[in-house]
This record gives C-alpha cells, structure tokens and sequence, in this order.
C-alpha cells in the first residue's frame, strides 16, 4: 500500500512528460476509459471542478444571468437553420439516430454548443423591449468529434463548461456584454484562479461559426503556447433571422435581437491551473479551489498527537476550512511528498516537540517554506496566510506572463521571437478575408498562428504588413498555440 510517491519532472524542460505524469500521479484522470478522448474524472479533479463552477456562477448570477438547464440533444433541423453555424459544426458533431431498434424520423445532435437550442425557446419566451437584456447560462457537458490529437483537460471529445446566451435590444448593449464577460474572465481566472490571459479579437478566419465577432482570452504556457480560454462572441443576426427572435421596441417596432454567448471550460482552464501553477513537485492548487486546504500530519501514530490533530481538525472546520487528517501507513517523509505532489496549500506537521512548545509547523506550498503557528490559533494563521498564498501564486503567474510580448520588425525577427516562446507582435494587412493569405504564410512557414488584434492597443508604430509589405492597417499577435 504504501507506494512511494516522490514526482520529480523538469516542468520547463519536459513539460508534456511533466503534464502526462501529473495527471495520473495526483489521480486527476483516468485515461484508460474505452473511448478514444473520453476520460473519467477523478475526486481530486472533480472536487476542483465543482468549487470552480461555484466561483463562477457565483459572480454570473450576481451579474444578473439566470441559470437553466437544457436537453442534451438539440434536433438537426435547428442546427441547420444558420447555415455557417451548421458548416461549422458538421464534422464535429456526435449524432444520435435510433431509439432501441427504431431509426429515429430525425437525428439529434449532442450538443457541440447549444445557441441553437437557446435560440429556439428565446423565440418563444421574448416578446418585448421590457424583456431585454435576457441573460441565462447553463453548466453543461459538450460533446465534439475533434479530430486534432486530444490531450486531457485541454482537449478531448467530452468537456465540461459553462455557456451563457443573451439577447439585447441593440448592438451597444451587446457589445456591452462582451465587455462584461471579459470583466467575469478577469475576475474569475485572473484574481481568483491566478491565470493571466490577453484578451485578442479573432480574425474572420478564426470567428466562431456565426459570429459576427469572436473575442477570445489566451493563456502563456510556461512552453510558449498559448491556450485558448474563455471566448465571448457577438452572434450575426443571421441567427435572430433564422429563429425569428424578434421584440417590439420602444418605438412599436417589431426588430430582431442582438445575441452573445460565452463558453468558459472548465475543465479546460482547470489544464490551464495545472499548469500555470505546478512544480517539479507536483501541483499547487490556488487557495479557494483546493479539494483539501489543509493537511494535518501527525509524526506517529501516537494517541496524544492524534488527539491534538483532532482538534486542530475542529478548529479549522469550524472556520469552513476542508482538512484532512493523513492516517495512512505510508512513511512520514512519503506523507510530506504525497501532499506536496497534490498541491495541498498547507500542511500542518505535529509531533511531540511541537506539542510541548504548543506550535504547529506548517509547511507552505506556494513559498515550499516551514513556518511555525500556534496550537491554538491555528485557524488565524491559516485564514490570514491563505490570502497570501494566493496573492503568491497570482504575482508568480504574472512575473512569468512579463516580458514575454516582442515587437518583430522582419520575418527572422519574428520567427526568433516564436521560437523563444513569445507572442510576437507584427504589422498586418488585413484582419478581413483579404489577410488570410499572409497567416497561412506565418503557419506554413513559422508553425504559427495570428490570434488577433488587441482591444487595448494604443500604438500604431507598424506601417507595413511583415508578410507581404503592404499597408498596415493593423497590429496582431502571433503565437503557437495548443
Ligand atoms: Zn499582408
């Protein structure tokens, strides 16, 4: 029973090993289910899970979204009732076509993204002005044929997410929104999960199927890829057309409805706390999503010191602090790796010595330091200190995502910046149909990708396009990407 445990990977030198070995070391996942790109998520991921989708539809519903929960599969006629939606979507979808024996008179889809169920009932339920803006959100499980190599957490067949669907009186308002769900992101990924991000508006050719505009936050890999997170998008009318949600106006007008969708992963951003905040120990879980907060072990098994981890336990209970206590049979020392290698914040280490000086050790895994608190005010000492720990992780996250933008004047410029794991900034013609070209250049040519323009840029120091010397009339971000 009592395996050693001591993980021991060069994150930055072997990152995918380092990825792989984490995920089956701390019990994430098991990768062995029988279908290619399907996992079983496991307590130590799902715990996470469970306290992130909580963080996040804490600050949805306080932003007024209403939560519900839609069928998982949407008919086919409503998918092809938008027809880049459909084209979009084709190759990816999982269909259902029989019930028992029977073919079904239509094939239903298990949702690749439910818009078009959305939109169906907001057909059906928006009548007025007076019922806009509309905002809902489900947490859902999504399910899409992808043909590129899956990866657990990051990319597989199967994932789990939160979508939200909005209907607004006017362009303005929707765009309003796409303000806000970057506000959520930022709140959610940056200031409570410790992930920084840029937030880049997708050029056409990399919109989402019927969008009229795709704004999408991507995340630094300590390997110099980026992952897409969150996406927010201002939906073509195209789909108010096709399932007629339309509203009287203010002005007695009958006018269709502005729509907006976001689709926050979570299983996708829970890759992205791995690895934004993982060591060559292990994982280091953020303060408010750890499964467990605080494991208490005691030196031995002797009745005293099992007596004190009891009421250490109680104490922090009391303060609505997940504890655990390590009873097993593993050695001491295995104890200290074991939860080290499961990102477990604090661990509070009890043995005679410190219970005559009536102090606890407690080890540190943001600073991977002992410090020492009292017996009795154990509890303060965690509830103080786990702020920090948090504010550590975060400005450990930030310091890496510095430094990390480069202006590229030439081609070898840019490929350099590329190769060094940067996120390369260039001088573009066209973010329209007409600049496509140059980026299948850079992803022919360099492996990789314009992922868009920056809301926030100010400067505009590029006066020609780095591919084909044209006038530039925009400045984009080019980066590898998962
Ligand atoms: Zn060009």
């Amino acid at each position: 029973m009592a395996e050693k445990v001591n993980f021991n990977i060069d994150k930055d030198k072997n990152f995918s090993e380092w990825f792989t070995d984490i995920i089956q070391k701390a019990e994430l996942a098991d990768l062995r289910y029988n279908i290619k790109g399907f996992l079983v998520f496991q307590p130590w991921s799902v715990l996470a899970m469970e306290k992130m989708y909580a963080l996040l539809e804490k600050i949805l519903q306080k932003k007024n979204h209403k939560p519900y929960w839609f069928p998982t599969l949407i008919p086919e006629s409503n998918l092809k009732k938008e027809s880049s939606h459909i084209g979009g979507f084709t190759p990816e979808v999982f269909w259902v076509t029989k019930g028992g024996e029977k073919e079904l008179d239509e094939k239903y889809a298990l949702r690749p993204t439910s818009e078009t169920a959305f939109y169906q009932m907001f057909s059906l339920w928006l009548r007025s002005y007076k019922d806009l803006p509309f905002k809902t959100y489900q947490r859902a499980n999504i399910f899409r044929y992808d043909t590129k190599a899956t990866r657990p957490f990051l990319r597989s067949r199967e994932f789990h997410w939160i979508e939200t669907h909005c209907a607004h009186a006017s362009e303005e308002d929707a765009l309003q929104q796409v303000d806000e769900d970057m506000e959520t992101t930022q709140q959610f990924l940056h200031d409570q999960l410790g992930i920084p991000f840029i937030f880049f508006e997708r050029p056409v050719w990399d919109k989402f199927p019927g969008a009229h505009r795709t704004f999408a936050a991507d995340v630094l890999n300590p390997d110099g890829k980026v992952i897409q997170q969150p996406s927010t998008h201002l939906i073509s009318q195209q789909f108010s057309k096709a399932f007629d949600v339309k509203f009287k106006d203010k002005d007695e007008k009958e006018k269709l409805a502005w729509m907006t969708c976001y689709g926050p992963a979570i299983s996708r951003i829970f890759a992205s706390v791995i690895i934004m905040h993982g060591d060559n120990k292990g994982l280091k879980f953020p303060w408010k999503i750890a499964p467990v907060q605080v494991v208490i072990v005691p030196v031995n098994d002797n009745k005293e010191l099992q007596r004190e981890a009891e009421k250490i336990k109680k104490q922090l209970q009391d303060e609505d602090i997940v504890v655990e206590i390590d009873s097993s049979e593993k050695s001491f020392g295995e104890k200290l790796f074991f939860w080290e290698m499961k990102g477990v914040p604090f661990r509070i280490e009890l043995g005679m010595k410190e219970l005559k000086e009536n102090k606890a050790t407690v080890f540190r895994r943001d600073t991977n330091k002992k410090e020492s608190a009292k017996l009795t005010e154990v509890a303060q000492y965690i509830r103080k200190n786990a702020v920090k720990y948090d504010d550590n992780l975060i400005a450990k996250a930030d310091a890496l995502f510095k430094n990390k933008l480069a202006s590229a004047k030439s081609k070898d410029e840019l490929k350099k910046i590329i190769d060094d794991g940067k996120i390369a900034r260039v001088g573009f013609c066209s973010v329209n149909k007409e600049g496509e070209k140059c980026a299948e250049f850079i992803e022919k040519n360099i492996q990789a990708e314009v992922r868009g323009t920056r809301l926030d840029e100010k400067k505009k120091d590029m006066e020609k396009c780095l591919i084909c010397n044209k006038k530039a009339n925009h400045i984009v971000y080019v980066a590898r990407s998962y």
